[in-house]
């Protein structure tokens, strides 16, 4: 018997708390898990890996990687890291021109 109710009367699928068939439900687990303001929007490895912990659902990693996907904050945060990035890129680049013009000042014993 892969199902039963546990002691609070849940369904349980394998000691698993069941959440079929209430989007809400499922979307109010998932911003609670991702974006509530002391998840810190972790990735959808691993917010399966802690949803694994207590729920289960047909389809669960697929709508953690919907739902990460379309979160606006992240999206917006991922816009910002790929600026910081190639800011960190171009001054990287113009250092290693500038090494390289002046290598010798940097490598007395060479
Ligand atoms: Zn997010």
């Amino acid at each position: 018997m892969d199902f039963g109710l546990n002691s609070d009367g849940v369904l349980c699928f394998h000691g698993w708390i069941c959440v079929l068939n209430d989007e809400n439900l499922r979307q109010s687990i998932l911003r609670e898990a991702h974006g509530s303001p002391y998840a810190m929007h972790p990735g959808g490895n691993k917010i399966y890996r802690d949803l694994r912990e207590l729920y289960w659902w047909p389809g669960l990693k697929r709508e953690v990687t919907d739902f990460v996907t379309r979160c606006l904050t992240c999206q917006q945060t991922d816009g910002q890291s790929k600026m910081v990035i190639q800011l960190l890129e171009d001054m990287l680049r113009s250092c290693v021109i500038d090494f390289r013009c002046s290598w010798k000042d940097y490598l007395p014993l060479a």
